[in-house]
């Protein structure tokens, strides 16, 4: 990188470091802290301990200008906590497909797996139940779920663009795209040792079941089952599926429907908290009641804007990447302070408490969600709390003046 190009990012981390009040002497104004320990590009003076002659993707390291160029203010390494959908293998079956970051390969992501699958106009992913519990978000098309609760009672739902479904663990469940765009979404699983590719499916089981047992189980003739498939459909093209008044009516039970909806419509939500540099929008179990072990924020970041400096101190937080492009960085002991680039379908992971931000690096809104293995959302924001303690005892930690102090926040911004 050009001085020219080195000194806005120098400027930009002062910025950011003096709109939320914590710049010190003249020189970590400038440069945070690369003093000490002398790390970071402004501390190599020999221009041949900068550059990089060895082997290089340019194509690929080009998409990672802050791992080739860290802020100054960056120090240490930590553990990878970037991983995407844009390069791992894609499974195609007639009907649609899916991929998985899970902790195979992405080792940090102890709570949560992620699977992105797509379902044709009619493309089933066949009946199946897991030892996790699934949460989703639709983002493109449409797709009708069913599901059937442990006390027999089952549910079948249209799911549109943007709105989500939650199946407690064991549930049994199915997905069907529909519609000329058939569907696209993603799923998260609260362990991040989930694997799409080994579920329980329904055809397996009754394949490793003998005839005389189905017949007895279900009380018709075992020639019945003569056709069954000997392997698994997974995902496979079916026939798009009738009016959903007919499915549901198909599917009524005596033990009645489900008391919480495992589908919640958060397309149609309002932002929960919305500021001038964006909106934080919450779906958890105090309003999608039956999503018991996942919480989810809808983050949007305008052009310019951050996601302000804070920190989770209930759980992990999972992010999957949906539009715009940006820069999280994330905060830890020793101290640890390291940058990564992120674009839409990339996945991100920050440790519980580990204090972290999101910049938009981009020219259009940065949309991403932040998913934790929880009952519900929480977050401590630094500003609140800079804000809501004595303010002589901030201005003896960090050495800003009490005006600095009153210009703080007195309502926590989540964007700026
Ligand atoms: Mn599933
Ligand atoms: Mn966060």
């Amino acid at each position: 990188m050009i001085d020219l190009e080195r000194r806005k990012v120098l400027i930009g981390a002062a910025v950011s470091a003096a709109a939320i009040g914590v710049a010190g002497s003249a020189k970590a104004a400038l440069f945070g802290n690369p003093d000490s320990p002398a790390e970071g590009r402004i501390n190599g003076k020999n221009p041949t301990s900068l550059n990089d002659p060895g082997p290089r993707n340019e194509a690929l390291a080009d998409q990672f200008p802050s791992s080739q160029n860290p802020p100054a203010t960056d120090v240490n390494g930590m553990p990878q906590f970037w991983a995407s959908f844009n390069n791992v293998h894609k499974r195609y079956q007639n009907g649609g497909w899916a991929r998985q970051v899970t902790q195979a390969d992405f080792a940090i992501s102890k709570d949560i797996a992620g699977v992105n699958m797509r379902l044709s106009d009619g493309g089933i992913r066949e009946l199946h139940w897991h030892q996790e519990a699934e949460w989703a978000i639709m983002l493109d098309g449409k797709c009708r779920v069913t599901v059937l609760d442990e006390l027999g009672r089952p549910e079948v739902r249209d799911v549109q663009t943007g709105d989500l479904w939650y199946f407690p663990a064991g549930l049994p469940h199915s997905l069907q795209g529909f519609g000329s765009n058939g569907a696209e979404f993603l799923l998260a699983f609260d362990s991040g040792k989930f694997s799409e590719f080994s579920t329980l499916l329904v055809t397996e089981w009754v394949a490793h079941t003998p005839p005389e047992v189905l017949a007895q189980n279900f009380g018709v003739p075992a020639d019945a089952f003569r056709n069954i498939p000997l392997q698994q459909k997974w995902i496979f093209q079916g026939t798009p599926p009738g009016p959903l008044a007919a499915d549901e009516r198909a599917v009524q039970s005596s033990k009645g429907s489900p008391p919480s909806s495992f589908v919640w419509p958060m397309s149609g939500m309002s932002a929960t908290r919305q500021s001038r540099g964006g909106s934080v929008t919450i779906a958890d179990s105090r309003n999608f009641t039956a999503s018991k072990t996942i919480a989810a924020a809808l983050v949007a970041v305008k052009p310019g804007g951050i996601r302000e400096l804070h920190w989770h101190p209930h759980a992990d937080e999972w992010q999957y990447w949906l539009k715009g492009r940006g820069r999280m960085t994330v905060f830890d002991t020793g101290p640890k302070a390291q940058t990564a680039d992120f674009n839409a379908g990339d996945v991100g992971y920050v440790k519980k408490n580990l204090g972290h931000y999101v910049q938009n690096t981009g020219t259009t809104d940065l949309v991403f969600l932040e998913l934790f293995k929880s009952d519900r959302y929480a977050e401590v924001s630094l500003s609140d709390w800079l804000r809501h303690t004595p303010p002589q005892l901030v201005m003896q930690h960090l050495n800003i003046s009490a005006e600095t102090l009153a210009q703080l926040s007195k309502v926590r911004p989540d964007t700026v």
